[in-house]
């Protein structure tokens, strides 16, 4: 089986967290960051001991540095200092060594000799049964290249010296991987990886603060790693990951997310690069999901009665009600939601826990199976609660945040739950506003789980992610990213706050914790759809005349277009595929919204954020104040008919 690593530098915590995030998360093993184990109180034998009692191979001792070139009596100084590390080695039951290239403003360049200091000090740990692995820093001062590093351990032609590649030291140099395809695969000792964002920095900086998981950033990690396999290497895959946010950042979640990463990696050279062996169970590729099923909403009390009155105004009938639980459904062309006022189980925890939230994702997929088979064998933890009596069991993950997404397909009867689960419910006829399907949902997070979600979906479902943009809210900056599936069929935004100043931090606050903060459903007419709403009691977001104004002013858009957009509060923007129509609802329960938009001709691509600050101050204006709702639910949801 492949051997997966993590160095413990990459995650928060003390000594021990890490031990305990990197071995829950499935790794089977870690490089010791010296200077975590320098900061533990455990003697070397308990510290691998313990290591060890979790089920962790010691993979990689790092970093020794500034070892290579050093002219007298630097030099047997330097050799003198390995002996020590030796022994510490020794003492951990540790093997392997990562020398990384010297930096040192005394080291003399030339590769032959560091070849001949390596072949020494392959000599001397030789004696000791340890091996040595080379790395090339990309700001090494004379060897910056895993090609140099390559020649060094050539020339030094000893049975313990050999190279460890680092995918951020060559990639951020845009060395061409291929070139590690010469390389023979037993002459590689080490493989660590990281990705980072493609951001221009001084490479120290960039390393030290800025690496990511693999997937998460713009490298092309797959190509590196594709080469690298290419070669017939069989040891280590192992992540040294630098990260501010991961080093503040929940230790559970950071190793999880680092095995998802590598794991989902790896799978992918597989299918890349065939003839490569990559020694990793089989498991379903990447699902496209193919639509949202359902939401459901799960609310309560006068907090049901609110949503239940506006998805009414937003055109949606009462089609159905569960057999067997208090849960009602409501739809109108493809969408379906949920309301789910039952007082056990997890919409039950959902509400007590956040008000009326949205509590569970329904998406269509070819294969439920397959797709719950990937989720797992990247991590995540199937979902299930007691099923009633003619209740299908519907595969089910969690997702981050205490989400559930249920996955429905069309070959194993689940697609029938509505027929099966729910029996038919005749309510007055009200019109329909012509609303089709979800278009996108918008999850909104702090800034700092961004990368966790986006990894998640990522891994996961075959979507696309597009850059992030800065969308700006009145009293602070909200990170924006969005991701499609390839036909648009599925998208997420993800919003990323700092501050709870934010609309959306505001949310965050209120909901206790990362959800959906909004859902938009997609219209083929808004001026249409917008006629029917307004018959049926909805309310619109208003929207200032300031911003047709300005609309009238940033594009060549006729009067009468303009007028009937500034009637029916519709904000407007236009890429290079087509215009684009939103309308939105007066905010609910907190900060949560709904959006109606048009995408014309189905081929605009953003999600209008050019409005998005428009939006929010008009939205905030319209916030009840701060403080009032938040104590007003706690008090709600403590009556003892509730629990
Ligand atoms: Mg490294
Ligand atoms: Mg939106």
């Amino acid at each position: 089986m492949m051997k997966t690593g993590i160095a413990t530098v990459s995650i928060s915590g003390t000594l021990e967290e890490k031990i305990e995030a990197i071995a829950a998360a499935g790794f089977s093993g870690i490089e010791i960051f010296e200077q975590d184990f320098i900061a533990d109180d455990r003697s070397p034998r308990e510290v691998a001991a313990r290591v060890r009692e979790a089920g962790l191979d010691l993979m990689l001792f790092q970093p020794f540095r500034d070892f290579e070139g050093l002219p007298a009596p630097l030099r047997a100084r330097a050799f003198d200092r390995a002996e020590r590390k030796f022994d510490l080695m020794q003492e951990l039951g540790c093997d392997l060594m990562l020398v990384c290239s010297s930096v040192h403003p005394e080291a003399m360049g030339g590769i032959d000799r560091a070849a001949q200091d390596f072949a020494e000090l392959g000599e001397r740990a030789a004696r000791r049964g340890l091996r040595i692995g080379y790395e090339a820093l990309a700001w090494g001062r004379h060897v910056n290249d895993h090609r140099d590093a390559w020649e060094v351990v050539r020339r030094a032609d000893h049975p313990s010296i050999g190279l460890i590649l680092d995918s951020f030291h060559t990639l951020a140099r845009r060395i061409d991987p291929d070139t590690i395809r010469r390389i023979p695969g037993d002459r590689i000792f080490f493989v660590q990886l990281a990705d980072a964002p493609a951001i221009e920095m001084d490479l120290l900086y960039w390393s030290r603060h800025f690496r990511n998981m693999p997937g998460e950033g713009d490298l092309d990690i797959t190509g590196f790693m594709r080469a690298v396999m290419a070669t017939g290497y069989a040891g280590p895959i192992s992540l040294e990951i630098f990260n501010d946010q991961f080093r503040g950042g929940p230790s559970r979640t950071i190793a999880g997310d680092g095995y998802r990463s590598l794991v989902a990696l790896m799978d992918d050279v597989r299918r890349a690069e065939p003839e490569a062996h990559v020694d990793l169970p089989t498991f379903p590729a990447r699902t496209t999901v193919e639509g949202t099923a359902f939401l459901e909403f799960a609310a309560q009390g006068e907090d049901k009665s609110a949503l239940e009155r506006l998805l009414a105004t937003l055109g949606f009938r009462r089609t159905a009600s569960h057999v067997s639980k208090s849960l009602t459904l409501w739809t109108q062309g493809k969408i379906r939601i949920a309301v789910n006022a039952e007082t056990t189980g997890h919409a039950h925890s959902a509400w007590v826990a956040r008000g009326t939230t949205v509590c569970d994702i329904g998406l269509n997929v070819s294969s439920a199976a397959e797709t719950l088979a990937r989720a797992q064998a990247l991590g995540a933890e199937s979902f299930r609660q007691p099923l009633g009596p003619g209740q299908l069991d519907i595969p089910a993950i969690r997702g981050l945040g205490g989400s559930v997404l249920h996955f429905l397909d069309q070959t194993s009867g689940l697609a029938d739950v509505w027929s099966v689960e729910f029996q038919a419910q005749e309510d007055d006829p009200a019109p329909d506003a012509g609303l089709l399907h979800v278009d996108h949902i918008a999850q909104t997070m702090s800034y700092d789980e961004m990368l966790s979600w986006s990894l998640f979906y990522t891994t996961l479902f075959d979507m696309h992610k597009t850059p992030m943009v800065d969308v700006i809210d009145p009293d602070g900056l909200v990170r924006s990213q969005a991701l499609s599936s390839p036909d648009g069929r599925f998208r997420i935004t993800l919003n990323g706050a700092e501050t709870h100043r934010t609309l959306a931090g505001g949310f965050l606050a209120e909901s206790f914790g990362a959800s959906v903060q909004h859902v938009a459903f997609a219209t083929g007419d808004i001026f249409a759809t917008a006629t029917t709403l307004s018959t049926v009691g909805f309310e619109a977001l208003p929207i200032p005349s300031n911003y047709y104004a300005d609309l009238a002013a940033r594009f060549d858009l006729d009067v009468g277009l303009l007028d009937r957009m500034r009637a029916a509060n519709i904000l407007f923007d236009v890429d290079e595929h087509g215009a684009f129509f939103q309308l939105y609802s007066r905010p609910f329960a907190g900060g949560m919204f709904f959006e109606v938009l048009q995408r014309e001709g189905g081929a605009y691509a953003g999600y209008g954020a050019p409005n998005a600050p428009f939006r929010i101050a008009a939205q905030k204006r319209l916030m009840r104040p701060k403080g009032i709702p938040r104590i007003k639910r706690e008090i709600e949801r403590k009556k003892p008919s509730d629990i």
